[in-house]
């Protein structure tokens, strides 16, 4: 099934159950706490804490959704993208728990021939809130634990775990619940035995469901349950992550392998010559590749462009780990221009906004890779040479002093710093480099307030003026005045 299709079928499954179909809002909706939208809920945050009442009494929608928090997971786990699509459910002050399960477990048993997901009962394991973790649910979510036996989970697969993984709530202000998470157990060749608690790479987390009961906005410290307030409402919020349903429903190993990223997978070994699979560090690459493609694509569609703050960096840095990871498999000439419209092509159906905005997002992503391929030709030589000094020195840390003048001398931000020295095998004194940074910014500061001085106050002239008229005595005196 394609991942285009699995979205449609949960999207019809529950507008069969009376949601609102709501479209994705883009990646920079505005909410001051976040960079980029990060989870299905966030357009909806305010009708979930009661802020403005919703126009829907259910909703559901497949968001568009970034976590720069995952970007190292990236490749090296199968189950984290940087740019992922998140299927949801909400209910505002509508339905609850019962139902929010019944539906979840229907959606994913139901044979596919019949509109499900088809997952064998056999291979589903759950996860609820267990007892002792909260001052709310002393035993534990017994309420989510009775509704999951009922749909006909044994008990061997329900865990129950800490607040970490069954509290949820995205920071505060926001709100926040106990949750229950659905996970497929993907075989003995994934990992241990044992269920979620033991292994999250053999039992792959698909869902996440929120019962919505507090208002975080009041919490001074983050996790301090006892000064929550109860929200107006209860609310249902639900996060199913579509690749992971897409990777297993099409058999293949990880999230990068789906119908909607693998050609850029494809096209990284077309352009390197080399075969997807035959190499651990090369394989990681290219998924690397093929996630910030994807990601950077999304991004600037949405309207971000490259630079050194916030949003703007964090695309940079995308891109240029694109750049980066192209070159360590052995491709040196500009690769942007070739695998950006492969993930262009991927995504048009879901997202015509990728053919609209894409001069513009092909013009920026290029000329960011030109500055980027100058800055890399002249600092790796650099760095290199350093690593070498550094080893014959018989040290295995880069010093922050090297770490500075790249950045200083060739626009080397530390993150390639670290990347670059840790693939050969060094760390780097990151303490140093943030002290000469520090001093650095001083220096900066003190410049200016020098220059300020200097131009705009009036104070110096204000206190010559106090000293009443000046003589000029420069017609018959040369010496240079001690004092004025
Ligand atoms: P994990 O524990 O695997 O990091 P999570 O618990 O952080 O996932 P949630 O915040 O519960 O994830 O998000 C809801 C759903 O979104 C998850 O169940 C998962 O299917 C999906 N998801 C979360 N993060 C990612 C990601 N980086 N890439 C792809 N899908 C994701
Ligand atoms: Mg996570
Ligand atoms: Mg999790
Ligand atoms: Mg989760």
């Amino acid at each position: 099934m394609r991942t285009a299709e699995i979205g449609q079928r949960f999207l019809d499954f529950f507008e069969s159950k009376g949601h609102a179909v709501v479209p994705s809002a883009s990646l920079l909706y505005n909410d001051p706490t976040l960079l980029f939208v990060n989870a299905g809920m966030v357009p909806f945050k305010h009708y979930l804490m009661g802020v403005e009442p919703s126009p829907w009494k259910r909703a559901t929608s497949i968001q568009k959704c970034v976590r720069t928090l995952d970007i190292e997971e990236v490749g090296k786990t199968t189950r984290h993208g940087t740019f992922f699509q998140m299927l949801g459910n909400f209910s505002f002050g509508d339905y609850f728990k019962h139902e929010a399960i019944t539906w979840a477990w229907e959606l994913v048993t139901t044979p596919q021939d019949r509109g499900g997901f088809g997952f064998d009962p056999a291979d589903i394991w759950v996860t609820v809130l267990g007892p002792g973790f909260h001052p709310d649910y002393p035993e534990g979510d017994i309420e989510a634990r009775r509704t999951w036996l009922e749909v006909g989970v044994p008990a061997d697969h329900i865990q129950g775990r800490s607040l970490k993984d069954n509290y949820w709530h995205m920071g505060v202000p926001g709100p926040g619940g106990p949750c229950s998470e659905i996970y497929i157990d993907r075989g003995p060749e994934y990992g241990v035995e044992g269920g979620p608690e033991a292994d999250e790479d053999r039992y792959l987390e698909i869902w996440n469901l929120v019962f919505e009961t507090e208002d975080l906005s009041a919490v001074r410290a983050k996790d301090d349950f006892d000064i929550a307030s109860p929200l107006r409402s209860l609310n249902i919020d639900t996060g199913a992550g579509l690749e992971r349903i897409a990777l297993l429903l099409q058999g293949v190993g990880n999230m990068y392998e789906t119908d909607q990223v693998y050609p850029v997978i494809a096209k990284a070994a077309e352009m390197s010559g080399k075969r997807y699979g035959a190499d651990h560090d090369d394989d990681v690459r290219m998924r690397v590749v093929a996630d910030h493609v994807r990601s950077s694509l999304m991004l600037m569609t949405d309207g971000v462009t490259p630079g050194n703050e916030a949003r703007g960096y964090v695309l940079r840095r995308l891109l240029r780990r694109v750049v980066r990871a192209m070159r360590l498999l052995g491709v040196d000439r500009p690769v942007l221009p070739e695998l950006l419209p492969i993930s262009r092509d991927l995504m048009a159906d879901t997202y015509p906004d990728v053919l609209t905005q894409w001069d513009r997002v092909i013009g920026a992503a290029t000329a960011e890779e030109e500055t980027f391929r100058r800055t890399l030709t002249s600092g790796t030589t650099m760095l290199d040479d350093a690593v070498t000094r550094t080893r014959a020195a018989g040290s295995s840390t880069l010093s922050g002093q090297k770490a500075f003048q790249l950045h200083d001398t060739y626009g080397f931000p530390i993150d390639l710093t670290l990347e670059m020295a840790a693939e050969q095998g060094l760390d780097v004194d990151r303490a140093g480099f943030d002290a000469l940074m520090a001093e650095q910014k001083e220096r900066a500061k003190a410049d200016a307030r020098a220059k300020k001085g200097l131009t705009t106050s009036t104070e110096a002239y204000t206190e010559l003026r106090a000293k009443g008229e000046t003589p000029f005595l420069g017609y018959t005196d040369l010496s240079v005045p001690t004092s004025v």
